[in-house]
């Protein structure tokens, strides 16, 4: 039997997924982080957490692994893959600081022209003292793959995007090789291409089969698309993570900096989307995930909250609405946890639509269905009011977990 692993880092643990070749589940393992942690020993430690454990008699089952990290997360290593200095986390915006300069070198509107791009982030890494060091850039997913396969400098064209690689022609423009930075950009393949075997010693320490194949990963929010079951242009997926993330499938590209909004390659579609920084992180600020299941049943969806709130957890959002600092609006603040939670699951919902209609104005394919992935998707009172701003069925996607899309790109590595 033919079986396939795939790996998750998303921003709140990492988990893993093995399934069969029809698509079935048999395991799934999951690592919380630790705060405070160093996240490189984090990622270490989860990875090899999750591969011990995968229950034993599946071990030797596995023809493939493909892991997805958190878009934009990257790290530069030395020649033998060691980290020379602390990765940058998708969301950390020293990149900020180097736009001005960036703007003059990168097509307007690119979608490296944000703070927290991967290309932003490199170029502020050249300042740190043991940049000399570096010879790799890798991003997080890249980097976890090579402790697995053990070759250095690759990556896939959905990590790569925001390096300024050119999805559409494969190649990294001129632009960006014309500024010459003294670093190895990875060979990007495409999500789910195989890049090489287990090393031995991770195969025997972990009772995996030497011929198990490594592929090329993609990024969490991707990997929650695969897995959602949309196909056809007009679906998409809303991923009630921590933040907002929407995507919808279309067979225009739309691209806009000024919201963050960019189309990743798949196959002869578009991959349109953008985030908002509103999301679940704001819900947990004020409940636990028992009082969000409770309170929830407790509101009626057809009643409206009266309430129009910005939920966020510091002042700055980019889409739908471009404002580094828009003010998180939580005002007034009801009598009640009920009426607070039916305020803020409404004005997500308004932000949600709104971030369909903006991709929709810029060129994308009419909305049809939107189908939900992340920790708010079972919230089935938040499924109907959202339905209710969407106009279009909100439907459960098939799977939600970032880890099952994954473990399907792991699926069809033997495609390539
Ligand atoms: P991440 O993006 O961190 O991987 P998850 O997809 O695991 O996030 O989702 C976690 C988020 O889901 C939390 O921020 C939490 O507030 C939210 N959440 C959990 N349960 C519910 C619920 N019943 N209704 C709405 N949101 C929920």
């Amino acid at each position: 039997m033919s079986l396939f692993l795939g790996v998750d880092f998303g921003t709140s643990g990492a988990r893993a997924v093995v399934i069969d070749e029809e698509g079935v589940i048999l395991a799934q393992m999951r690592h919380p982080w630790q705060n405070g942690a160093d996240w490189l020993i984090c990622w270490q430690e989860a990875l090899w957490s999750l591969l011990a454990q995968i229950p034993g008699q599946l071990r030797s089952g596995i023809d493939a692994i493909a892991i997805n990290g958190t878009s934009s997360t990257i790290l530069l290593t030395d020649s033998a893959g060691r980290p020379v200095d602390f990765p940058l986390l998708y969301n950390d915006p020293r990149g900020g600081t180097m736009l001005e300069f960036l703007k003059t070198a990168a097509p307007p509107k690119h979608t490296v022209l944000s703070a927290t791009s991967s290309l932003a982030k490199l170029l502020w890494m050249e300042g740190l003292p043991n940049f000399p060091q570096a010879k790799y850039l890798l991003h997080q997913a890249d980097w976890l793959a090579f402790l697995l396969h053990g070759q250095l400098g690759i990556s896939d064209y959905h990590n790569a995007l925001k390096l300024g690689y050119d999805v559409e022609q494969l190649c990294y423009p001129q632009w960006l090789e014309q500024l010459q930075i003294p670093i190895q950009l990875p060979t990007v393949l495409a999500p789910g291409a195989p890049i090489g075997e287990l090393q031995p010693e991770i195969a025997s320490k972990f009772g995996l089969r030497r011929d198990c194949v490594v592929c090329a990963g993609t990024t969490d929010s991707i990997a929650a698309f695969l897995a959602s079951g949309a196909k056809l242009p007009g679906e998409a997926v809303t991923s009630l993570g921590s933040t907002l993330v929407l995507k919808l499938l279309s067979r225009t590209r739309v691209e806009d900096a000024r919201y963050g909004i960019y189309s990743h390659r798949l196959g002869d579609l578009w991959l349109t989307g953008g985030a908002s920084n509103t999301g679940g992180a704001v819900l947990r600020k004020f409940f636990t995930d028992e009082e969000l299941r409770q309170l929830s049943q407790e509101i009626d969806p057809a009643q409206a909250s009266n309430l129009d709130y910005y939920p966020l957890l510091t002042p700055g959002d980019r889409f739908p609405i471009n404002d580094p600092h828009l003010p998180p609006k939580l005002d007034p603040h009801p009598d009640t946890p009920r009426e607070f939670l039916h305020g803020l699951l409404e004005s997500m919902a308004r932000i949600e639509a709104q971030g369909y209609e903006l991709l929709q104005q810029l060129g994308a394919d009419q909305l049809t269905h939107v189908y939900t992935a992340g920790g708010g998707a079972a919230n089935s009172t938040w499924t109907a009011i959202r339905t209710k701003y969407l106009k279009v069925p909100v439907v459960p996607s098939v799977q939600t977990e970032a880890a099952y899309g994954t473990a399907l790109l792991a699926r069809g590595y033997h495609l390539y």
